[in-house]
């Protein structure tokens, strides 16, 4: 029993506690239980048949035994009767004066009790007094219990005694006294006046003979068999009906398998406990520990691992027959300010490129351009090549063919190396479009020259690498490029089995706010169909609409056809792989070992997942200054390439941490972890709601908004620079060369020097050098040009120098002036 419970008795003494009663009898719920401290009284007169036999019984009597009893029987019995009555209302006079007694005794010991609350205020003492009460209670619990085990046999009993005494008339009333006495002990739990009137009729049940504390403890005891006996046949019903698979990974958290095994956390908790493993139901456990809890609970147990769930996707070798052509997925590449994303909407033929903030790519759009000849091709414009990476570190290796687009004005640069690096690992050929080749400065040549240094050795330098001279603006070159990627599709030879299953990437996802989460699904292999069930990364879903690049709703996606899928419970992250499962329950299961997955992979990467964690983390190099940032961003594709443009950002001495990324709207969640660690919260093409507005306002967190990436980072940079110690130089400013000591009253030592080089000047720091030793380091107390206090004084000018808390000058030593001056230093 509850300490709120013993409370509740304590507070709501009279009108509540009869309702307690009520509830648990006709919901037969154990909750609300009152025992009641009371003295223990077994063996009292059954007052059931009183009852029956003062008020109802007589009439009865009277009117059924006329029929076949003589006059002087009958005068017999009433006197008999009468008798009884008169020992019932002796009886009754001395329960009442019983009941009194203990009312009062009650009484007094809860205005004791409420004294005692009262003086024991203090936590520590309530407490102790609290669980002396709850040990009584459930010993008197215990004891009331045992009670009542005896008690259906033995009220009948006790209205047996109680019967002669109202006359063999009263069997029958007798009989039903234990039902009668439940039944007010129903009516008495149905209102407050149940307690009163039983007080004052005070006769008329065993509950009420024994007085309240024994009506109560009967009451309890009663329910608490009923429960028991409730629970044990539910109980047993439960473990014979359900035996359960508890499918049971390498570690799992305790409250998953209490809920895998349909047990309830606390007693899973518990049995852990008395293994001796003290976890709580967030912790995880491993298989061996959880195998014997489960077989503890009578489960059975089905060892899986994460390959075992993924087993449902493992992918089907498509026959050779099976194989159908698929257009390529290329990917632009190239410096920023190339012409990517100009060169991809040229081939479009859609030009964007003006509405877009700053020009740089905002998002990871996917879309399909038919050739002149006929040849599908599928683009994907990403943000850079981060996203390129980070999808491919996922797995996800979607592009068949990488544009590296060079400008022909600006030749190879550093992002143009990164990308011809990014395409070798991937193992992608590439073919170089010389953009702007429109322009008067270009020079594809130089491009193609300088691209040599870099092993990429184009056709025109007799290499194999297939380079085109376009112009975004002019469209130039366009078709060339177009058909030069068409050749190299046509010796990649792509194909891939339409009538499956699909496999796809997802090449950006976010949550939109009328739709919810939204993937750029780019299908890879087999074909989505509206209405499949899949699994995406974490997550999955069943598509309740797909969308291709031109805005239209379609039915299906095949090979190499990129399309948005809406439908998903949550959102994806780029490079997340696509599975089409047969039932949603796989489709779940696999979402969930993977979520589960990768949270034991972070935490058993120590990754620090707490802001303790990342303080004690930050605290661990001193010497590095850390600048804490939060990134939301619209889509994930941005969200990342921020992120990996954050972590190149520094040096050894200062760096950008992003405590957390990710897609959406500015939330307070967000503000409250970027006020713990005094970070701004970047929002890229989000804004924060109104809740985290204002209380970013509240709690001084900044937020910045940016639309360009690059604005950005350029911001970072400069907080980031903000953090470098600023570096101090020191100018060296001027010599001077001690020629006489005197010592001045209230001065003290006094150097009478000449200036042999540069100047000296009274703000300056000094050095005294003695045999070209620095002995002291300080600043002047005086500097004097004859009586005057100077603030300077020129090179072979003669002045009168102290030092401040120095004494020991002597003739011939030197002394160096020089100044400080803190120098800001920026990141490059
Ligand atoms: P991205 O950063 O690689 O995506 O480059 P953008 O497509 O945003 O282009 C950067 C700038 O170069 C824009 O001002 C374009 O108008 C310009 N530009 C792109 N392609 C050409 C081209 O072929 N000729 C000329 N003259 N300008 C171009
Ligand atoms: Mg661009």
């Amino acid at each position: 029993m509850s300490d709120s419970d013993g409370k509740k008795t304590l507070g709501l003494r009279g009108g509540s506690r009869p309702g307690n009663v009520k509830q648990s009898f006709s919901h037969g719920r154990t909750k609300n239980v009152v025992v009641e401290t009371k003295r223990k009284r077994v063996v009292v007169p059954k007052p059931g048949a009183g009852k029956g036999g003062s008020g109802a019984s007589p009439a009865t009597d009277g009117s059924r035994r006329p029929a076949g009893i003589t006059d002087a029987e009958m005068a017999r019995r009433l006197k008999a009767l009468q008798a009884a009555k008169a020992r019932e209302v002796e009886e009754a006079a001395q329960r009442e004066a019983e009941e009194k007694a203990r009312a009062e005794e009650r009484e007094r010991r809860r205005a004791e009790q409420e004294a005692k609350e009262r003086e024991q205020r203090e936590a520590e003492e309530k407490a102790r007094r609290k669980a002396e009460e709850e040990e009584r209670k459930r010993l008197e619990a215990e004891e009331a219990a045992k009670r009542a085990a005896a008690a259906p046999a033995a009220e009948p009993e006790k209205a047996k005694s109680a019967g002669p005494a109202a006359g063999r008339s009263a069997a029958k009333p007798a009989a039903q006294a234990p039902r009668k006495a439940d039944r007010e002990r129903e009516e008495r739990g149905r209102g407050g006046k149940g307690r009163d009137q039983g007080r004052r009729s005070g006769k008329l049940t065993l509950g009420q003979a024994t007085g309240e504390g024994g009506r109560q403890r009967s009451m309890a005891a009663m329910k608490r068999k009923q429960e028991r006996a409730r629970q044990k046949a539910m109980g047993t019903v439960e473990r014979e009906k359900v035996i359960r698979d508890v499918q049971l990974p390498e570690t799992i958290v305790v409250s998953e398998l209490a809920n895998r095994m349909a047990e309830r956390v606390g007693d899973v908790v518990k049995s852990l406990m008395n293994m001796g493993m003290m976890v709580t139901q967030n912790q995880s456990i491993d298989a061996d520990t959880a195998e014997l809890i489960i077989e503890e609970f009578g489960h059975k147990v089905v060892r899986v691992s994460d390959s075992d769930v993924e087993d449902v996707i493992k992918e089907v070798e498509d026959k050779e027959e099976d194989l159908q052509p698929r257009p390529p997925v290329i990917t632009i590449m190239g410096h920023v300010d190339h012409g990517k994303t100009s060169l991809l909407d040229a081939i479009r033929d859609a030009r964007v490129v003006a509405g877009e903030a700053g020009g740089i790519t905002q998002h990871i759009g996917a879309y399909q351009v038919t050739t002149d000849s006929g040849t599908v091709l599928s683009f994907l414009d990403t943000p850079g090549h981060a996203a390129f990476t980070s999808m491919r570190s996922r797995g996800a290796q979607v592009t068949d063919i990488v544009v590296l687009v060079v400008a022909a004005d600006d030749s190879v640069m550093p992002q143009t190396i990164e990308a011809i690096n990014h395409a070798k690992a991937a193992g992608v050929p590439m073919i170089v479009a010389i953009n702007k080749i429109d322009k008067p400065a270009a020079d594809p040549n130089k491009v193609r020259a300088e691209l040599l240094q870099h092993e990429v050795i184009v056709e025109a330098m007799s290499g194999d690498v297939q380079d085109v001279e376009v112009s975004a603006v002019t469209g130039q070159g366009l078709d060339e490029l177009l058909e030069a990627i068409a050749l190299q599709a046509e010796i990649l030879e792509l194909k891939a089995n339409p009538n499956r299953a699909a496999q796809g990437a997802v090449i950006e996802a976010q949550l939109d706010v009328g739709r919810g989460p939204v993937a750029t699904v780019l299908v890879q292999n087999g074909t989505l169909h509206q209405g499949d069930i899949f699994v995406v990364g974490e997550q999955y879903g069943k598509v309740r609409a797909l969308i291709n690049d031109k805005g239209e709703r379609v039915k299906e996606a095949g090979p190499s056809v990129p399309v948005e899928v809406l439908g998903l419970n949550g959102t994806p992250e780029a490079g997340d792989v696509l599975n089409v499962t047969e039932t949603e329950a796989q489709a779940r299961e696999i979402a969930e070992y993977r979520e589960q997955a990768a949270k034991d992979k972070r935490a058993a990467a120590g990754a620090a997942t707490t802001l303790e964690q990342l303080m004690a983390k930050a605290k661990e190099d001193e010497n590095v200054s850390e600048l804490p940032i939060l990134v939301k961003a619209d889509v994930q594709g941005s969200a990342e390439a921020i992120v990996q443009a954050m972590e190149k950002i520094g040096n050894d001495e200062v760096r950008v941490r992003v405590l957390h990324s990710g897609v959406g709207a500015i939330t307070e969640t967000d503000i409250g972890l970027a006020e713990a660690s005094g970070a701004p919260v970047m929002g890229f093409n989000v804004r924060a709601n109104t809740s985290a507005r204002n209380t970013a306002n509240q709690k001084g967190v900044e937020i910045r908004y940016y639309s360009v990436i690059y604005d950005l980072v350029d911001d970072v940079k400069a907080a980031a620079s903000g953090l470098l110690s600023a570096e101090i130089k020191e100018n060296f400013i001027g010599y001077a060369t001690i020629k006489d000591v005197f010592k001045v009253s209230n001065v003290g030592k006094v150097a009478g020097c000449l200036v042999t080089e540069g100047v000296a000047r009274r703000s300056a720091g000094v050095r005294l050098l003695r045999d070209n030793v620095v002995i002291h380091e300080g600043t002047l107390k005086t500097l004097k040009r004859f009586k005057d206090e100077v603030a300077e004084v020129q090179s072979g000018q003669e002045c009168g120098m102290a030092f401040e808390n120095y004494e020991d000058i002597r003739a011939g030593d030197v002394i160096e002036i020089f100044e400080r001056q803190e120098v800001e230093r920026k990141l490059d």
